[in-house]
């Protein structure tokens, strides 16, 4: 057998050791990534694999031709190392951007007309036009949004208000039958917007499930996730936070809000949109994934910041959660894209509630405290101690909700299934909502409740109902009243079980098949325990006048946001920002969040990491993974490796992208017979590029008619939504035709050596953004290819 048809087999063998090992997920990828089920909102189940078919039994010829050891493979026909046949290929099939700008010969061509400084400066010019572009689309949005929410809640809650009213007599109330009718209208106005916005994401834009961040977050580290970027995503996304948080579920509106932001920024930087089949022939020089990126973390910073109204925390969360990327200028960018979003939000919002002092900061507001917080040294220690609690209490939220997602995944996989189950849960907050109220007689003098219609209830006149107080409002109102409340605003039952039916219920709520955030319902958590915390501090040690239940709701929440998101920075800041607290305070936050972050980070990663395992993403960390220290390029390489000639036959070309379905392939010349993977290397290309070449007839042989227009524009047109091979027609008559690969491949390719460290070298692939890395000889031969995957399951 030529040494091809030796290394293809032992392919096939260890695709065969792989699946027998273990039936779902390859036994690397179980490796590496141990949650290997869960709500996988990245890829629906009911989309079709995205490339490959990785249903191929163990022993299915390569090439198509019989017998896996046994074959004769002809040395001319090509090898086609099928991804279906790696140890990776059982995970789900996330392609990568091209992060690396493709200097071919046609961007040096353009490159060269415009070397003026005139064309550099319109350029920047109209960069920083996008950017603020994108901050004021966001907020406009995120106003839209809230606006919506806020009216829709009000009429919702002033309605069960009167309906309370109406229907339940005062103090001596006997029984519940009393409450039944606000419950069975509560019901319905949970149950009504819930099933809506979940159907709409189950049955029209799935991608559109949980917060969005992992996703943008996966984007911005160079995974393609489908669909994320488009119109509909954000339509769908807007329509379901609305109704999700107007139907009551425990979660925020926040995290969408980043989601809506990088819809905003990919669809203004493109100048076009592939929805609606219309391009307005703008920003073009825009149009590569190198790019788009950088609007993209803008647009998510601008989300962050219309959400909180904290325009540096949402800089820095973009810095500490989202980017995997950044330079000097982005930074700066970013920074105005927020700061314009906050501001156009600012104007809107306070005009909407008659401000003339536009004092309206944020959709996330929490409230300034009347006096400032100060703290005295000897707090630090229980400001750590609050930290620890919540690091346990959020790696426990956190597996919990894995588990619970594990669940779901395997035994509801139908999608009415998905929508009844939201609705399921929006019924048990409700009722368990209405059991706390019913069975807990928390009474306080009226004047102590913040909110606008206090409900009586089982009171007496002059009295409101604490209980009801914490549930009849939308969960960011409640934290706001959790901060801000006076001392003795509640009973230590109350507070101590909604801690815990808000624990389970937001546990149970992220993951459905809603638009939903998760940062107000952990910040509720932290919020009550944090109060709850002081007050049972405070009946201990009754002298103990620091104990300011506001201050420890404060901390609390920054606590458990430490234990469930693992943030640290962005999030003391944004807590600063919305709370207006003193420059002085960040110091007690930081030392809770520090702490939570380091306990939980003993347990497990943080929710957004963790949803990105269990769905499998591809996701470069930031460091290369422990046990690959200490290994070298040849470890981790793949090969034989299927090249291009400099100068190919049409046929091998459209033959190969046909059967095989990687994204780049080593162009080589000096190639003896048809032996491509032992040539020496040239070049990469891509196989979108390769597509357009066919779909467009660059041949050798028409070139006189393709050469004076063909420009770097023939394939920016067709970004991002490039054609599959199959929308390229049988070549027929043009099967002896030859493409000359010379103008378009990437002539410089990244090349390492098979000796060099993998530490080493995912550094580079890291840094650079790369999506090949081409493993090359003495001779500049190539010995193999490594892709992002390599490094995460081999
Ligand atoms: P990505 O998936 O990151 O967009 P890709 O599609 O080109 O890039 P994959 O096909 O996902 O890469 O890679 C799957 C496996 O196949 C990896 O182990 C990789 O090293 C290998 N591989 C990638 N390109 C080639 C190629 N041209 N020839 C042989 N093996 C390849």
């Amino acid at each position: 057998l030529p040494r091809e048809a030796g290394q293809a087999s032992k392919a096939v063998q260890d695709f065969g050791r792989y699946q027998s090992e273990e039936p779902s997920t390859s036994a690397a990828a179980g490796r590496v990534a141990p949650h290997i089920s869960g709500n996988n909102h990245f890829l629906d189940d009911d989309q079709p694999p995205l490339l490959g078919d990785n249903s191929l039994p163990p022993n299915v010829p390569i090439n198509g031709s019989a017998g896996s050891s046994n074959r004769n493979i002809n040395s001319s026909e090509p090898i086609f190392h099928l991804r279906s046949r790696t140890a990776a290929a059982s995970t789900p099939n996330y392609e990568s951007l091209d992060y690396e700008v493709c200097e071919n010969t046609l961007f040096q061509d353009e490159q060269r007309k415009r070397l003026t400084e005139r064309f550099s400066l319109r350029k920047d010019i109209i960069r920083w036009i996008i950017f603020i572009q994108i901050g004021i689309i966001t907020a406009l949005i995120a106003c839209t949004i809230d606006i919506i929410i806020e009216e829709l809640s009000e009429r919702k809650y002033t309605f069960l208000y009167n309906s309370v009213k109406k229907n339940v007599p005062l103090s001596d109330a006997a029984d519940g039958s009393d409450l039944l009718i606000p419950y069975l209208y509560w019901l319905l106005f949970s149950i009504l917007p819930v099933a809506f916005g979940a159907a709409m994401v189950t049955y029209i834009e799935p991608i559109t499930a949980g917060s969005g961040i992992p996703q943008v977050k996966s984007y911005l580290n160079g995974v393609k996730i489908p669909r994320i970027v488009r119109i509909k995503t954000l339509a769908v996304k807007a329509i379901g936070v609305i109704t999700s948080v107007v139907g009551g579920l425990a979660g925020g509106k926040e995290g969408p809000m980043i989601h809506a932001g990088a819809v905003v920024a990919a669809g203004i930087s493109q100048g076009k949109s592939t929805t609606f089949v219309k391009d307005f022939r703008i920003f073009k020089a825009f149009r590569d994934d190198h790019e788009k990126r950088d609007f993209v973390l803008g647009g998510g910073a601008a989300g962050v910041s219309a959400a909180f109204g904290a325009p540096i925390g949402g800089m820095l969360f973009s810095l500490e959660e989202a980017a995997s990327f950044w330079n000097q200028n982005l930074i700066w960018r970013t920074l105005v894209a927020s700061i314009i979003s906050v501001f156009t939000l600012n104007i809107v919002l306070s005009a909407y509630h008659g401000l003339n002092d536009f004092t309206f900061t944020g959709l996330f507001n929490l409230g300034k405290f009347d006096t400032p917080l100060k703290f005295d040294y000897f707090e630090l220690p229980i400001f750590m101690l609050l930290g620890v609690t919540g690091g346990l209490l959020g790696a426990a939220w956190n597996s919990l909700n894995t588990k619970i997602n594990k669940f779901r995944k395997r035994f509801i996989p139908w999608k009415i299934g998905k929508v009844i189950e939201a609705v399921v849960v929006a019924m048990m907050g409700v009722t368990l909502a209405c059991l706390m109220i019913y069975f807990i007689n928390d009474c306080r003098p009226l004047g102590n409740d913040p909110t606008n219609n206090p409900v009586q209830l089982f009171c007496e006149d002059n009295e409101y109902n604490a209980v009801a107080a914490l549930w009849f409002q939308t969960p960011e109102a409640t934290v706001r009243s959790l901060f801000h409340d006076p001392p003795g605003s509640h009973k230590i039952l109350t507070l101590a079980l909604f801690t815990v039916v808000y624990y389970v219920l937001s546990c149970a709520t992220f993951g459905l098949n809603v638009s939903l955030g998760v940062f107000i319902p952990t910040a509720l958590v932290g919020a009550a325990w944090g109060r709850l915390l002081a007050m049972l501090t405070y009946y201990a040690f009754p002298q103990a006048e620091f104990l300011h239940p506001g201050k420890y709701a404060l901390i609390g929440a920054a606590a458990n946001l430490g234990g469930v998101l693992r943030m640290t920075i962005s999030l003391s800041v944004i807590l600063m920002e919305t709370t207006g607290v003193e420059t002085s305070f960040f110091f007690p936050l930081i030392i809770a969040l520090i702490s939570a972050k380091w306990v939980g980070d003993y347990f497990n990663e943080g929710i957004y990491d963790t949803q990105i395992q269990v769905n499998h993403v591809p996701m470069l960390t930031w460091e290369p993974l422990p046990q690959y220290k200490g290994l070298t390029a040849r470890e981790i390489l793949s090969s034989p490796v299927v090249c291009i000639k400099l100068r190919d036959s049409a046929h091998y070309i459209y033959q190969m992208l046909k059967k095989c379905d990687h994204n780049g392939f080593p162009v080589v010349d000096d190639v003896s017979g048809d032996r491509r993977s032992e040539g020496r290397v040239c070049g990469i290309i891509l196989r979108s590029q390769l597509i357009v070449i066919l779909l467009k007839s660059l041949y050798v042989e028409n070139k006189r008619f393709w050469l004076p227009e063909t420009s770097i524009q023939t394939f920016r047109d067709v970004y991002p939504r490039y054609p599959s091979i199959k929308s390229v027609r049988k070549l027929d008559n043009k099967i002896n035709y030859t493409v000359d690969l010379s103008m378009f491949m990437n002539p410089s390719p990244i090349r390492v050596n098979p000796h060099d460290s993998v530490p080493r070298i995912f550094q580079i692939f890291r840094a650079l953004g790369l999506r090949h890395l081409l493993v090359i000889n003495n001779e500049n031969r190539i010995a193999g290819i490594i892709t992002r995957r390599d490094f995460i399951y081999k």
